[in-house]
């Protein structure tokens, strides 16, 4: 199914087939091309998997393992992110596409890590950085001044 996204005789298709966890990319790319998603859009997915599953492998832990905690490490990770060959600068699809991934993992069997519930507390990476500026995504939000991407990445 990575075919339909990348070049099959393409170094992508390969990077992507021998990198942790490489196998399950096939998998998760028929579902998000199952579900419907633009093909600009699941290569944006399949991309923050990729970077989810490095991110994981550096910190010695298998993405088999990850749960919502993860994805919101992930997402402080995204903030300081230095990891070579993967994009760091579109937070909300990186984190969207880590979250579809790890529930690909859990539907498809791969992972049986039990969901865990986040509650939103006032802890400072969800605070909006821009708030005292106006942030237009913390505009919405009552006191504190949630950062609407961090607080929608929480809730999914
Ligand atoms: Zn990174």
């Amino acid at each position: 199914m990575l075919t339909a996204y990348f070049d099959p005789a393409g170094r992508r298709i390969r990077e992507l087939r021998t990198s942790p966890a490489g196998s399950s990319f096939n998998g998760f790319a028929r579902t998000l091309s199952e579900a419907g998603y633009a093909t600009i859009t699941a290569r944006r997915y399949l991309r923050a998997a990729e970077h989810f599953i490095y991110w994981s492998d550096r910190n010695r832990r298998p993405v088999q393992d990850a749960d919502e905690k993860s994805l919101v490490q992930f997402g402080h990770h995204l903030n300081r992110c230095r990891c070579p060959h993967q994009g760091h600068a579109d937070h909300a699809s990186l984190t969207q596409g880590a979250r579809l991934f790890l529930k690909y993992l859990r539907d498809a069997g791969i992972s049986t890590v039990v969901p865990v519930t986040l509650s939103v507390v006032p802890h400072a990476g969800l605070l909006c950085r821009d708030s005292a500026a106006g942030c237009a995504s913390s505009a919405v939000l009552a006191r504190p001044p949630y950062c609407n991407i961090a607080v929608t990445f929480v809730r999914s």
